[in-house]
């Protein structure tokens, strides 16, 4: 059986989190379409050029992992890439009360759809894109907690 899962999330930047929550999802589905999100709400970081860029770039390994931006309604975006399952990593109990109501909106937008929820190995339990963003802006080394591409990129956007 096919199944296409769709992995969205603001990403900015990639990190060691959702690549293992991409590697894990890699063997599990046909096809893993990792959708950024262009999120203006969130006033990224990175544009989302970069952000795709910088997924495209540390997921080459992985031969069924597509990267995509979007822009429009999740439920939608996952249709058009023929996805019936959307993919969330789940962290501690924190991310749990915004992921059920997020997955209970999409399940009332888009009953077809089911959405999974897949756990980081421990040691990356405790990463968040806004951390290490905060970190980095503060010239700490964030290089165990991202990929070294995503490392070189926060260093050259704050120096
Ligand atoms: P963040 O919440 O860090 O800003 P995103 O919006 O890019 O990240 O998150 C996309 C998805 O990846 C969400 O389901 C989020 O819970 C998950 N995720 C983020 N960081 C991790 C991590 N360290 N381990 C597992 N899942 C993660």
């Amino acid at each position: 059986m096919q199944i296409n899962a769709i992995y969205p999330g603001t990403f900015d930047p990639v990190t060691n989190g959702h690549l293992d929550i991409i590697a894990r999802a890699s063997k599990l589905y046909t096809k893993v379409i990792v959708a950024v999100a262009v999120n203006r709400g969130k006033s990224p970081l990175f544009t989302l050029e970069e952000r795709v860029e910088l997924v495209k770039s540390v997921t080459v390994e992985f031969c069924n992992i597509e990267v995509i931006g979007f822009d429009n309604l999740l439920v939608d975006c996952a249709q058009q890439q023929n996805a019936t399952v959307i993919l969330r990593g789940l962290r501690a109990v924190t991310d749990f009360e915004y992921e059920f109501q997020l997955a209970g909106m999409n399940r009332k937008l888009a009953p077809q759809l089911e959405t999974m929820f897949l756990t980081p190995a421990e040691q990356y339990e405790f990463i968040s894109s806004t951390m290490i963003r905060e970190i980095a802006q503060l010239k700490g080394n964030v290089s165990c907690f991202v990929p070294n591409a995503v490392n070189q990129r926060l260093i050259e956007k704050f120096n």
